[in-house]
C-alpha cells in the first residue's frame, strides 16, 4: 500500500441538542474518575491551555486538549465565553465544541457539542472528590454559589452521597431559590445561611466566579471536605489562604492548580508548595491514602482539565454511534 492510499473513514457528529439523552450522570462520573486515575498513573496528560481575549465581542476563546494513552483518546475542546450572547442572541454565554482524533492516524473521528458536557463533567469532578475524600458519615452539604454550574454540582453531589440537608450561601442571595428548587426536587431539605453557618457542613462545594475569598478558615469545621470548582483563571479566588493552610490540598492537575486554580494564591504567599499537592487520581489509584483522619480538612482544587472533556465526549460518541443516533459523515 502506498502512503497516500485512502481508506473509508467517517466523522461522527453529536450535536449539542442530543447530549442530554446520550450522557447519564453515572457515565460522566465513571469517565472522569477513570481519566483522573490515568493522569495520576502517567498514562494520560493535558496539553498547556490556550485562552485568548480575541478583541471581538469581549470574548475569551481557547483550547484545552490532551492525550489519554490508556483510553486511546486524543483531542481538544475549543470554545470559551461570549459575555453578550444571552442579551444579544438569546444564546448561553459559554460555548464550546469537542473534537476527537484517531491517535493512530491523526484523522478526526468526532465532533461533539461541549456546553452541557462541560457542566456535567465539572459536576462529575467534584462528585469524584466527594466519593474519595469526604467522610463516609457526611450529612450536611454546603453550597457556595447558585449560578448555572451550581445546580449541576448540587444534583450530582446528591446523587453521589446520601446527604440529609443542603445549606447554601450566595453573593447574590436572590439566586438561592434556584438552588433550593434543585434540593427540593431531589427530596432534600434546603436552608439559606450566612457564611458562619457553613460550620454545620460536612462537605462544601464552591462554584462562583469570585475574585476575592469568601469562605474562610473560621467558616469550616474540622473533618470537612471542600471542593473548590469556580477558580479556573488567574486572579479568581473563592477561599481564604488561611483555610488552605489548614487543609490538605488535592488537585485534578497540579500544574493548573498552582497557576490558574485555587492554590495559586497560597503558592504566591509561600504557604503551599507544588510538592504538597497530590493528584486526586493518586487517591483513586490507591497510591495516596487520601483522608488520613476524621478531623482532617481536605480540599479539592478542581480547575477543569481538557482530558475530562475528552473522556466524557468519547463516552457520548460510543453511545451515539452504537444507538445509530450520531450523524455519520464520510470524509
Ligand atoms: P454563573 O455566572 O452562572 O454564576 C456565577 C456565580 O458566582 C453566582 O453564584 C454568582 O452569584 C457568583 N458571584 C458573582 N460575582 C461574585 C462575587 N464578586 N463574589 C462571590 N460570588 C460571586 O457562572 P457559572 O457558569 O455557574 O460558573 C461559575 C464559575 O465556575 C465560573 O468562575 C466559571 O469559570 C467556573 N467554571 C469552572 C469549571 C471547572 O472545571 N473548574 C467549569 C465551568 C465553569
Amino acid at each position: 500500500m502506498d502512503g497516500t492510499q485512502m481508506t473509508q473513514h467517517q466523522l461522527a457528529i453529536v450535536p449539542e441538542g442530543m447530549i442530554a439523552d446520550m450522557l447519564t450522570r453515572e457515565a460522566a462520573f465513571d469517565a472522569v474518575e477513570k481519566v483522573f486515575a490515568a493522569m495520576a498513573a502517567g498514562d494520560a496528560y493535558n496539553f498547556p491551555v490556550v485562552r485568548e481575549a480575541i478583541g471581538h465581542e469581549d470574548a475569551l476563546y481557547g483550547f484545552k486538549g490532551g492525550f489519554d494513552r490508556a483510553g486511546g483518546v486524543l483531542g481538544l475542546k475549543a470554545g470559551g465565553y461570549w459575555p453578550h450572547n444571552l442579551a444579544r442572541r438569546g444564546l448561553i454565554n459559554h460555548q464550546s465544541t469537542v473534537f476527537l482524533f484517531d491517535p493512530d492516524s491523526g484523522r478526526v473521528t468526532a465532533m461533539v457539542g461541549g456546553n452541557l458536557l462541560t457542566a456535567l463533567r465539572t459536576a462529575a469532578a467534584s462528585s469524584v472528590s466527594l466519593r474519595h475524600l469526604a467522610r463516609k458519615d457526611a450529612k450536611v452539604l454546603g453550597m457556595i454559589g447558585a449560578g448555572h454550574q451550581a445546580k449541576f454540582q448540587l444534583r450530582a453531589a446528591l446523587e453521589t452521597h446520601p446527604f440529609e440537608k443542603v445549606i447554601g450561601w450566595n453573593y447574590h442571595p436572590e439566586m438561592l431559590p434556584g438552588l433550593a428548587a434543585v434540593a427540593e426536587e431531589m427530596g432534600v431539605q434546603f436552608e439559606a445561611v450566612e457564611l458562619p453557618g457553613m460550620v454545620e457542613a460536612d462537605a462544601i462545594i464552591t462554584i462562583t466566579s469570585s475574585f476575592a475569598p469568601t469562605l474562610l478558615g473560621e467558616h469550616v469545621s474540622p473533618g470537612t471536605h471542600i471542593a473548590c470548582m469556580g477558580t479556573d483563571t488567574i486572579g479568581k479566588q473563592e477561599v481564604g489562604t488561611d483555610l488552605i493552610s489548614k487543609a490538605t490540598v488535592f488537585a485534578d492537575e497540579v500544574a493548573q492548580s498552582i497557576s490558574i486554580g485555587e492554590a495559586q494564591h497560597a503558592i504566591k504567599e509561600g504557604i503551599l508548595a507544588e510538592g504538597d499537592i497530590p493528584q486526586l487520581g493518586s487517591v483513586i489509584n490507591g497510591t495516596h491514602a487520601g483522608r488520613s483522619s476524621e478531623d482532617e480538612i481536605t480540599l479539592f482544587d478542581g480547575t477543569g482539565v481538557g482530558l475530562q472533556d475528552l473522556a466524557v465526549a468519547a463516552s457520548i460518541v460510543e453511545v451515539a454511534v452504537a444507538s445509530g443516533q450520531a450523524s455519520m459523515v464520510p470524509i
